[in-house]
């Protein structure tokens, strides 16, 4: 397999999951943007045939730490060359960055285990078009997505509906996805009190230890929102059946019920290494188990509405994902652009969810039928969040 994306919080994870399981895995490349020393422990750790940073600074400092006989590539393009190396690919790459990758796995028709939600909708109508390469398969390493792939798993090859060699796609007899949130560190908190929250408020999950981005994601739910239109891109489901349900113990995953009213649910401790061994084993399970449920401390399980005016970026997602076409690319890149402003201090937390209502408003919606399109939009996106953030310090 390829781990792309290794430094950071899911990639360390997948290594962790990999030396649980010896045997299993054989890691034959590892690719970070610029953490040399990580990725020199990981090389030293795992022995793989290749190494890439997109950094080529860092990767002059990485060429002195390497073990002999591992290649080293560096810059941009070297992390979707990865991508064609190994059966399995992980795309752990941060944001909009991972889009090459995944289309570099999914048209060398690899299984691309995706941690990179980004990319899937940002990019959805040029990957969804890689996807039908022979052999492409996305496994989804996202929680959610994983929870609802186990319910809908098993039936994959018992009918002309679930076929579909890239994997399962929910058929008449589903009647809603029930994706969970914890509700992040703000839950039940309303929007007045939330006017001077800061940036080590927005850091403190309650449930999930996370990367800096996806943390600030699930602070204003627009991580649920990405989630909400990956789910939708993932098992093809319309907009109207796929149902946010805030869950604060983050023990259900996520649901889908059927037609005749039973619901499906998976269940585990909140641990991103399972969903990581799902993706990367399927149709095999890993045999060591990172938690088990203890059902004697285990007393209650709550269900919320999500609070859709507080926060507003799940109402912007859900919108953007209805229109399609190049919503999602605008709606994804102006909220990394405001993430990124909020992390260093320019802006508040309610202005995110502005600058995405904003740049969503500015940008004007087109078809997207090819990565240059993508890549269009993505770049006008982005300036119109930078327009935005700039008319709030005037
Ligand atoms: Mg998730």
């Amino acid at each position: 397999m390829s781990i792309v994306g290794s430094t950071g919080s899911i990639g360390r994870q997948a290594v962790e999951v990999v030396c649980a399981e010896p045997d299993r895995f054989r890691v034959v490349a590892l690719g970070a943007m610029r953490s040399a020393g990580v990725l020199a422990q990981q090389a030293a750790l795992l022995r793989p045939e290749v190494v890439a940073l997109g950094d080529k600074d860092a990767a002059l400092e990485l060429a002195g730490l390497l073990p002999p006989g591992v290649e080293l590539l560096a810059g941009p393009e070297a992390l979707p060359v990865l991508a064609e190396r190994g059966e399995v690919v992980l795309n752990a790459v941060v944001g909009f960055a991972g889009l090459p990758v995944t289309l570099a796995a999914l048209s060398s028709g690899r299984r691309l285990a995706l941690a990179n939600k980004e990319s899937l909708v940002a990019g959805a109508p040029v990957v969804q078009a890689a996807r039908a390469a022979l052999g492409a398969e996305i496994l989804p390493v996202d929680s959610e997505h994983c929870a609802i792939h186990q319910c809908l798993g098993e039936r994959r090859h018992t009918g002309p509906q679930w076929s579909d060699a890239t994997g399962p796609r929910a058929g008449a007899d589903v009647s809603r996805l029930l994706l969970t949130a914890s509700g992040g560190p703000f839950r039940g908190r309303s929007r007045a009190e939330l006017a001077g929250a800061g940036v080590q408020d927005a850091l403190a999950h309650p449930t999930w230890q996370m990367g800096p981005k996806i943390t600030v994601d699930s602070s204003t739910l627009m991580n649920k929102g990405l989630e909400v239109i990956e789910a939708h891109e993932l098992f093809g489901v319309a907009y109207d059946r796929i149902e946010v349900v805030v869950h604060p113990q983050s023990v259900i995953h996520s649901m889908v019920e059927f037609s005749d009213g039973a619901t499906l649910a998976q269940l585990s401790l909140p641990d991103m290494r399972l969903p990581i061994g799902y993706a990367l084993a399927y149709p095999d399970r890993i045999g060591v188990p990172f938690g088990t449920i203890d059902w004697t401390r285990l007393r209650r399980l709550d269900f919320e509405r999500p609070d859709l005016e507080t926060f507003s970026c799940l109402a912007l997602a859900y919108a953007a994902g209805r229109t399609g076409a190049s919503a999602p690319a605008t709606l994804n890149a102006a909220n990394e652009v405001a993430v990124g402003a909020f992390l260093s201090g320019r802006i508040g937390w309610p202005d995110i969810a502005a600058v995405v209502e904003e740049a969503l408003a500015a940008v004007p919606v087109v078809p997207l039928q090819s990565v240059e399109d993508v890549l269009a939009v993505d770049a006008a996106a982005r300036q119109a969040a930078e327009s935005a953030l700039w008319a709030r310090r005037n």
